[in-house]
């Protein structure tokens, strides 16, 4: 058995993935790593990395694989991974699923769960377009479904929300093209190897914690 254990959030764009990592990543005790997080960071910071995956993410394109898995690798490498992680949106391609196979076979490690959230299309163009993102420390709101309590602030640390570029209704439709081409194989990737959980995304966002965290207990 490898003893380290990795969580893989499976799910459209919009699914949820960012919002109940955090519940899970506390629940668990695993830290929470969200490749659109690291990306964000890196064009904040003006990074050579940055900077290449902006011309992507503008587009609503997928960040080329070697550039991604090579990141996620650094990233995995770090010492509060010892125990394991939670993978949002990482991977995205079956080239990336194979990648993370056998990185984490060299870490003594190996995707134990891949919990599956399920929207249906017409529910996710809403939930991006009426999403909130806090400047200062990345949590997510939605006007509508999960508001904070002042409008334009941040509950935990007042900073400013903002919505993402990439959340136009325009570049929504394509991240949502590029999810079905892309991504969604990995559900039958995931499924074959026995590790796949599924949950109705639908749900109030309170369910579908108590519906994760049931099907990983
Ligand atoms: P992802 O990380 O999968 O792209 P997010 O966690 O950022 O998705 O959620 C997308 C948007 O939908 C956010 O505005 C969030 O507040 C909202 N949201 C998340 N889960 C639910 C839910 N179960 N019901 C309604 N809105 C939700
Ligand atoms: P997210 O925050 O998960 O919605 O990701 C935002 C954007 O970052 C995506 O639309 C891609 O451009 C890029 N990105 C995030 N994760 C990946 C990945 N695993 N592979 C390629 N591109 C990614």
């Amino acid at each position: 058995m490898s003893l380290k254990t990795f969580i893989v959030l499976l799910g459209p764009p919009g699914a949820g993935k960012g919002t109940q990592a955090q519940v899970i990543s506390e629940k668990l005790k695993l830290p929470h790593i969200s490749s659109g997080d690291i990306f964000r960071e890196n064009l904040k910071g003006q990074t050579e990395l940055g900077k290449l995956a902006k011309g992507y993410m503008d587009k609503g394109e997928l960040v080329p694989d070697d550039v991604t898995i090579s990141m996620i690798r650094d990233r995995l490498s770090r010492s509060d991974c010892s125990t394991g992680a939670l993978l949002d949106g990482f991977p995205r391609t079956p080239t990336q699923a194979e990648a993370l196979a056998s990185l984490l076979s060299s870490l003594d490690g190996s995707v134990k769960a891949v919990p599956y959230i399920n929207v249906p299309e017409h529910i996710l163009i809403e939930r991006l377009t009426g999403r909130w993102t806090c400047r200062s420390c990345g949590q997510v709101y939605h006007e509508k479904f999960n508001p904070s309590k002042v409008q334009g602030k941040c509950d935990f640390c007042a900073g400013e929300l903002y919505q993402r570029d990439d959340d136009k209704a325009e570049t929504v439709t394509r991240r949502i093209h590029v999810y079905l081409e892309q991504t969604q194989p990995l559900i039958d990737f995931y499924q074959q190897r026995g590790v796949l959980l599924e949950v109705d995304g639908t749900l109030s966002i309170e369910q579908v914690s108590v519906d994760l965290l049931t099907a990983l207990s």
